[in-house]
């Protein structure tokens, strides 16, 4: 998974958009309460957080179903992260 940098605009939380977002408002099509389109870099962003299972869930649709795989979630950030220090480090 490429290291594309979050865009600015999104709430802090758990879901996020990156900046190879290419604006095709997918996303906010499957979950409108969470994705908002930022005019000025023709972008979309996560605006709200998931607050139940319902809205996590169509988060979760849009993430998976994302052209671009431009969503993405802190979990999958801390994997990567991890991942990379396994590189040259003996774990156990
Ligand atoms: S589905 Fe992906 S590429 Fe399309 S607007 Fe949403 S984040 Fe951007």
């Amino acid at each position: 998974m490429s290291e594309a940098a979050k865009l600015p605009e999104n709430v802090p939380g758990r879901y996020h958009t990156t900046e190879e977002c290419d604006g095709c408002a997918y996303c906010a099509a499957v979950a409108p309460d969470n994705f908002e389109f930022h005019k000025p870099t023709n972008t979309y962003y996560v605006a709200k957080q998931p607050v139940d299972r319902e809205e996590e869930e169509l988060v979760l649709e849009a993430k998976e179903d994302c052209p671009l795989d431009a969503i993405r979630s802190e979990d999958e950030v801390v994997e990567a992260e991890l991942q990379e220090d396994d590189h040259g480090n003996n774990r156990g």
